[in-house]
């Protein structure tokens, strides 16, 4: 009998291994034999620890499972599927998972993430044979067409950057893997990363066959160790199997990849931040240009994708850029995982299309507020991204609807308040989040964002004129730090801070918004 246990960090931050421990040792001791997987994690991260049964009729799920629960759901027949207060019956047929379309994160929490033949058997390595029998040019206009983009936050259409790498001179060009997501609430890379690392090394080796690169790294941040001891141990597999190394895929064609730790530093995210750390220098902005994908790792033309980006190209070179692009909206094309937390009843990952609302997400899968009050706020696209206000959230999610209301979709993430939350406070923490992650480069976000957190306490401490004087200080701060940064760190910080004052004025003194 093939019982599953995720392996995941999120699962194991609950107890995981002392679940799977509690298995083996009941069954060892009733004389079951059991067949123990460790798989990555389904993404229904209130189910965790999420135990699945294999049976005739498909998976079925036990959760939140916990090691003391082991010896009665033993009893009352677990390893037949059969009901249990804990049990929620066949795993695809839970709603919250039912209702998803996953293409990227298919294979997360089905297989065993190291296991080779479990990858192959779901569809694995057919998008990279697909590339190898391609012209590389071909394999770039299928990214093109399929309007895949950036999925780390900027949105930058996947395809024309590697078409500019790949038009780009030298012989020598790179890959590079932005795994260092630090975004509040967000944890779709590291859910993919260990769930289902090939897929991340088949999007990478069929970048590398597009635009001719030999070498690839992924760099992830040191927080994600068993992200890390995945991918090595992934790399390792794949090379021995032939996927990487001199002749991928039977290509002809050699790419190695290794992985980078980060050190632990929010800004390391920007890209030609990241770039900086990979060569071993302290972790600080670039200015563009040059273009990295002109100019980039070690000053060779190097494609940045995130995990999710080059984790996706797999399924659009299997099943063709059509089959992508029919998913989404507008140019926003394929599917986005969205990642919901903070105070929620049902936090997790919801793989959809773009196009379905923010109230969808929080309401219809996530069960509102895990403390039962109304939702007062929810921020979306990580500790720079705008509080999107409540008249907004039946919007389509989509990333230009989102930017012409001055909002963004970033990476995915969605960070629930209820309303006990002070939005004063949680603006006052974007600045000082800010003055701590800033690399200190540019002075609109080194000095801006101390100053801005000095001027929102003036603002909850003051009343009258120098309230009103304080608050118009603070917009003009604002103005600065957006226009006058370098990068994303100081240029967005204001937009959680305008959004929590316009949307929530009460919470700063104000009996109105403030004019435009
Ligand atoms: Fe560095 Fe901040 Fe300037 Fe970005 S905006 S370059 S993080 S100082």
């Amino acid at each position: 009998i093939r019982v599953y246990v995720p392996r995941d960090a999120a699962a194991l931050a609950v107890g995981a291994d002392d679940v799977a421990q509690a298995l083996l040792r009941e069954c060892a001791a009733r004389g079951l034999a059991i067949d123990l997987v460790r798989n990555g994690s389904r993404g229904l991260l209130w189910l965790e620890t999420l135990v699945e049964v294999e049976t005739a009729s498909g998976r079925v799920a036990y959760g939140p499972v916990m090691a003391a629960d082991v010896p009665a759901l033993l009893d009352a027949g677990l390893l037949q599927g059969q009901p249990h207060a804990l049990c929620h019956g066949l795993t695809e047929q839970i709603p919250y998972l039912a209702q998803q379309e996953r293409l990227t994160f298919s294979r997360v929490g089905v297989i065993d993430p190291l296991s080779l033949a479990d990858y192959a058997a779901h569809g694995g390595w057919q998008g990279l044979k697909a590339a190898a029998a391609m012209a590389p040019e071909a394999v770039v206009q299928q990214v093109l067409d399929s309007g895949l983009r950036g999925r780390g936050g900027a949105a930058f259409p996947a395809g024309i950057k590697w078409k500019t790498v790949a038009a780009a001179a030298g012989s020598q060009k790179y890959i590079a893997c932005n795994a260092d997501e630090g975004d509040s609430g967000t944890f779709a890379d590291r859910l993919l990363m260990e769930g289902d690392p090939y897929c991340l090394i088949e999007g990478m080796a069929i970048a590398a066959l597009a635009v001719g690169a030999t070498q690839g790294y992924i760099y992830v941040r040191s927080e994600y160790p068993h992200a890390i001891a995945t991918l090595n141990e992934a790399i390792d597999r794949a090379s021995a199997a032939g996927w990487l190394g001199r002749n991928v895929a039977g290509s002809g064609k050699a790419f190695e990849l290794q992985v980078r730790k980060g050190a632990g530093s929010y800004v390391c995210g920007e890209e030609t931040a990241m770039l900086e750390s990979i060569e071993g220098k302290r972790g600080i902005v670039r200015a563009k240009p040059p273009l990295p994908a002109i100019e980039g790792l070690f000053g060779k033309p190097t494609v940045i994708n995130n995990v999710i980006t080059l984790a996706t190209v797999p399924v659009i070179l299997a099943k063709g850029a059509a089959f992508y692009q029919g998913y989404g909206m507008g140019r926003s094309r394929g599917t986005l995982p969205f990642q919901i937390a903070g105070n929620i009843a049902r936090g997790g990952l919801v793989e959809k299309a773009f196009g379905l609302s923010l109230r969808a997400l929080v309401e219809d899968f996530g069960g509102g507020t895990v403390t039962g009050r109304p939702i007062k706020a929810i921020q979306v696209g990580g500790p720079l991204g705008s509080y999107v206000a409540p008249a907004d959230w039946d919007d389509p999610l989509d990333y230009e609807a989102y930017a012409a209301k001055g909002n963004v979709v970033g990476h995915g993430g969605l960070v629930v308040h209820d309303d006990a939350a002070n939005m004063a406070q949680l603006a006052r923490y974007a600045m000082e989040f800010c003055a701590v992650e800033s690399c200190g480069k540019c002075t609109p976000c080194r000095i801006g964002s101390t100053r801005g957190v000095e001027v929102i306490d003036r603002i909850t401490s003051n009343t009258g004129a120098v309230h009103a004087a304080n608050v118009a200080l603070l917009e003009s701060l604002c103005d600065t730090m957006v226009n006058g940064s370098m990068c994303a760190m100081g240029g967005m910080t204001p937009y959680p801070v305008r959004s929590a004052l316009s949307h929530y004025p009460q919470d700063f003194g104000i009996k109105s918004a403030p004019a435009a």
